[in-house]
């Protein structure tokens, strides 16, 4: 049997325990279903939100995404543009911020329950399909 690994469950966006249901319904880059996730696993049923409110923690996942966006932007800028004017730093951070937007608040959610969510990776439940 497969056995898939914690960092590439997070990167397909798979379920955190038994890494196998997927957690959104759709492609992160059709927003307007950007935030529709399954509400449990359909594989093992796990439940994705584990109580109400619960990826209002995610906010602080998609803070460090962002952070990390805007210190790539300034360093790649600095050092291979040689340093442009300041409208050159804020016009590529509002770009890449844009079109990374998706991807951040998938990965955000994602990297949340994995690692916040307290649920253990169980290899029994893969190809359970549980009712
Ligand atoms: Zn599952």
């Amino acid at each position: 049997m497969e056995r898939r690994s914690s960092l590439s469950a997070i990167s397909k966006g798979k379920c955190p325990r038994c890494r196998q249901g997927d957690m959104f319904t759709h492609n992160p880059f059709i927003l307007k279903k950007i935030a529709s996730m399954h509400e449990s696993c359909t594989n093992c049923n796990l439940r994705y939100e584990t109580e109400p409110g619960f990826y209002y923690g995610a906010m602080y996942v998609s803070y460090a995404f962002s952070v990390g966006i805007l210190l790539a932007n300034v360093i790649t800028l600095y050092f291979l543009f040689n340093d442009p004017e300041i409208w050159v730093y804020i016009t590529s951070v509002a770009i890449s911020s844009t079109i990374l937007y998706p991807l951040v608040f998938r990965y955000s959610r994602i990297i949340f329950l994995h690692i916040f969510g307290g649920v253990k990776y169980r290899a029994d439940l893969r190809n359970s399909t549980t009712t």
